[in-house]
């Protein structure tokens, strides 16, 4: 798979060119806090300033986070209707649905059945913030599971039962356990956590809704993955105001532990680092990958990436944890 496959640059491109205008409108003005480390709690030091918004890293676990952050209200605007999130609904997801639905969905399904079954896992899937439903429409092709989507958007929520999903048309703090059904469950959610405003709140009522042994499986970005690293405030993950949380495979379990999940597994399965290296070479600041893309060749990247993926030096990270039986 290429960066390119899924996010076409002028599309890409377009969207982050807008989402810079949204900040200038929505966020110019906005009252911002400053905040510890979410994940170990610690006090960071200034890293970068990026489209006005403040980046810190703490020493202690290395996560990247936005702060001073904008309170949540900003962001409820923002995510209601801008013209960035609306392009990212439309024109973006209508260009590359196909794409994803190949490179991206089928695999993830695959992936986050084969976790299920492997730690135990309940088989009906509660998707948070599912979107088109692409994912829960995966899952259910390969048999044998239950599927639920949690989406708050009114238009989204309608999509997924044209799908014939089962949907629940609220923030997962407005759930009550009650909406969900009983029997134990399977808990995931896809490229969310980078964007909350307060992941620990996030997982509060997560834990909340959540029988003991329950699963709870995630993705996210990986502030400690090659592309991350390298690129650093060039990178176009690091864009806000969506990306606001960059955690990595140690510091995440930090986090976990403080809102009482039993971290299960952390790997980073992503494929992309390399590649998107080479999209940004006229980005990079050092050295030593330059000269490797300029001279290596698709075997030698390909064993790079390989080597990333399997040490947990990617950006692509997914989570495996559970809440504990006692
Ligand atoms: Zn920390």
């Amino acid at each position: 798979m290429k960066e390119h496959d899924i996010r076409p640059k002028a599309i890409f491109d377009e969207y982050l060119r807008l989402a810079a205008l949204d900040v200038q409108l929505l966020f110019a003005d906005a009252p911002c806090v400053c905040i510890a480390c979410p994940a170990c709690l610690a006090e960071g030091s200034p890293a970068f300033k990026k489209n006005g918004f403040q980046y810190a890293l703490c020493d202690a676990c290395q996560t990247l986070y936005v702060s001073p952050r904008p309170v949540a209200e900003s962001f409820r605007a923002y995510y209601t209707d801008s013209a960035s999130t609306r392009y990212w609904a439309t024109t973006f997801y209508r260009e590359t649905e196909a794409a994803r639905r190949e490179k991206i969905w089928k695999p993830k399904a695959a992936l986050v059945a084969q976790k299920v079954r492997r730690f135990g896992g309940a088989a009906h899937v509660v998707d948070i913030g599912g979107g088109y439903g692409t994912f829960a429409e995966e899952v259910r092709a390969l048999g044998g599971f239950e599927l639920t989507v949690i989406e708050p958007s009114v238009h989204l929520a309608r999509v997924c039962r044209d799908k014939k999903l089962r949907v629940v048309e609220r923030f997962l703090e407005d759930i009550g356990a009650g909406d969900l059904g009983a029997g134990p469950k399977s808990f995931v959610s896809f490229e969310i956590f980078e964007h909350l405003t307060d992941p620990a709140a996030f997982l509060q009522s997560l834990y909340r809704l959540m029988q003991p042994g329950d699963l709870f499986i995630f993705t996210t970005l990986s502030g400690t993955g090659l592309d991350i690293q390298v690129l650093w405030e060039k990178s176009k993950s690091v864009s806000p105001p969506h990306h606001l949380n960059f955690f990595n495979p140690w510091s995440v379990r930090s986090l976990l532990r403080r809102v009482g999940f039993e971290t299960v597994e952390v790997t980073t399965p992503g494929h992309l680092d390399v590649d998107i290296l080479g999209n940004n070479a006229g980005d990079i600041p050092e050295r030593f990958w330059k000269t490797f893309l300029q001279f290596a060749d698709e075997q030698q990247k390909s064993a790079a990436q390989a080597f990333m993926t399997a040490s947990g030096f990617s950006s692509h990270m997914m989570v495996v944890c559970r809440r504990p039986l006692a």
